[in-house]
């Protein structure tokens, strides 16, 4: 065995990614393989490294995918091959997860584990729906229990005399398909047959939904919800406390699914605000990126290593990028570089390493980056710009490059490598203040050329409550990519409402026979949430 094999069990947490550990968090991120099953969040698995490999071993259907004893059997091998493995399970691994098989079996095995707790479904599901498992006076105590057993069999392990005693919160896992009798049984064994049950289904996730009633009618309640697994059911007088203290579900946006029409930046911040307020962003890129096609004599790469100066002589037979890029290698070009997206800059670094050359072609340079994160991308490749503004817009950066060159640009020389369709705004500012100014295009930005099979399902469903839209070149890439489909779902019964971030953007709607349901005032992301949450949406 490879002294570095190790298994960590972790709990992944009940749903929403944010509720895993930290610790947890590091385990997936260094791990070289991952079993994981169905409730383990593709959030997390995404968040390991690239090369890391992931088992799916979960159940489905009902049938375990991969058995127990084969589960056991597969961490222990890959223990013993060296690897860091992670076995990311739903909840808390030693909560009715059969963790605790798993550290057996590697434990006999004498292989190193560690466990890394979860927050179980029970907990963050009364958390989330404002059920207070414990309460001063009126629960003393909390039992988790496994609702898998029929309670009408014979055989049962469970000793439904003693749960049904008051003074205890019950706390169901798996019991969704037992519901019925579980609370038959507790009545006949004496609990008040108006004792208060919660049935909370998804809890933490934008699915997240809770059903109430009583051990009379909570039943009938929950099929009339159309309430199934995966649901945690709590029961005892604690459920009452729900009323005051509901939080999750008094969110403006719970449960209502928004199509974000993505233009660049704009839409991770759009779909964190929409998330936040509780609503399911689902995020639909219009847009891709596609790299500026590379022409270059096949030398270039070698005389720019072995006699750079005469690889001057190849420049006229170059692509724009290419050529910009070498002439700031062997004749430092320019006095600033200027990147306005992460685009911009992942593409240049592409085209450095075809070409064999790296950071150190900026060595003479000033950089300036447009945006925080565009700036984080370039410091992450050992530049740090000497300017570098917050905002994503192009007057920001011209703003504090002024602040720091002054009114007078002439003698000047900047090279913006930007996408295809950047404004001209920065390079006529610079320009006009006197500077050189070549623009070039780093990146090309084109349509996305079909739309994902289960967000056109969604849509002509009626499963989508809203859609925003950020820009009109986002309007425009939208209806192109839902084509005949997107007549028919308008005219349909259940369509979203459509939200506008301004004047601008509904035209290009209204120009394309689409609805505007609503425009933002101001024209910002911010306002546009509040446009959403502003809005009765009773009618869909
Ligand atoms: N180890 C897990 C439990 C696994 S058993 C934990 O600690 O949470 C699977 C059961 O967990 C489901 O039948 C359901 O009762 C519960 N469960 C898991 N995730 C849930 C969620 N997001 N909402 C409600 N119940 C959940």
């Amino acid at each position: 065995m490879s002294p570095s094999g190790i298994c960590y069990l972790v709990g992944a947490g009940p749903g929403d990614p944010d509720l895993i550990t930290v610790k947890g968090r590091e385990c997936i991120r260094r791990a070289d393989v991952i079993y994981y099953d169905h409730l383990a969040a593709a959030a997390l698995l995404a968040e390991a490294r690239a090369d890391c490999e992931k088992i799916y071993v979960g159940k489905e259907a009902g049938d375990h995918a991969v058995k127990q004893d084969d589960i056991c059997e597969l961490l222990c091998a890959t223990v013993r091959a060296g690897k860091a493995v992670v076995r990311l399970k739903g909840g808390d691994p030693f909560v009715f997860g059969r963790g605790g098989e798993e550290a057996l079996a590697l434990a006999e095995a004498g292989l190193p584990f560690e466990i890394v707790p979860g927050v179980t479904a029970g907990i963050a599901g009364a958390a989330y729906a404002g059920i207070p498992l414990t309460h001063r006076k009126t629960a003393v105590a909390v039992t988790f229990v496994t609702g898998h057993e029929d309670p009408t069999k014979p055989e049962s392990q469970i000793r439904w005399a003693e749960l049904a005693r008051g003074g205890q919160t019950l706390c169901f896992y798996m019991g969704t398909g037992n519901l019925a009798s579980i609370c038959e049984r507790l009545v006949q064994g004496g609990r008040s047959a108006a004792e208060p049950v919660a049935v909370i289904q998804w809890a933490t996730t934008p699915r997240h939904r809770t059903v109430t009633g009583t051990l009379t009618d909570i039943a009938a309640r929950v099929e009339a919800a159309d309430l199934g697994p995966p649901a945690v059911i709590v029961i005892g007088p604690v459920v009452g406390l729900r009323e005051k203290l509901a939080w999750f579900e008094r969110r403006p946006l719970l449960g209502k699914r928004v199509l974000v029409t993505r233009s660049r930046l704009q839409a991770s911040e759009l779909a964190a605000l929409l998330r936040r307020r509780g609503a399911e962003a689902l995020e639909l890129p219009t847009i891709r990126i596609e790299s500026c096609p590379a022409i270059y004599p096949r030398e270039l790469p070698q005389r720019l290593r072995k006699d750079p100066a005469a690889a001057g002589k190849l420049l006229a037979d170059c692509d724009p990028l290419t050529r910009a890029l070498v002439e700031q290698k062997i004749g430092s070009s320019y006095d600033w570089v200027v990147f306005t997206s992460i685009n911009g800059v992942t593409e240049t670094w592409k085209r450095l390493a075809e070409l064999g050359l790296d950071s150190r072609t900026f060595g003479g340079a000033n950089g300036a980056a447009m945006g925080a994160a565009t700036a984080a991308s370039l410091a992450g490749r050992g530049i740090d710009p000497e300017v570098a503004p917050e905002q994503f817009v192009a007057e920001a950066l011209f703003e504090a490059l002024s602040e720091r060159l002054g009114k007078n640009l002439s003698g000047s020389r900047f090279l913006l490598l930007r996408a295809d369709i950047a404004r001209p705004s920065l390079r006529d500012l610079l320009a006009g203040r006197g500077a050189a100014v070549d623009d070039v295009t780093a990146y090309h930005t084109r349509p996305t050329a079909a739309c994902p099979p289960a967000v056109r399902d969604d849509f002509v469903n009626g499963k989508i409550d809203a859609v925003t839209f950020a820009s009109a070149s986002t309007a425009r890439n939208f209806a192109a990519l839902l084509g005949a489909d997107l007549a028919a779902m308008i005219d349909g019964s259940a369509r979203p409402l459509f939200f506008s971030i301004g004047p601008v953007t509904s035209a290009a709607l209204r120009e394309l026979d689409l609805p505007v349901d609503a425009e933002a005032e101001p024209h910002t992301i911010p306002a546009l949430v509040a446009c959403l949450e502003g809005r009765a949406w009773a009618t869909t």
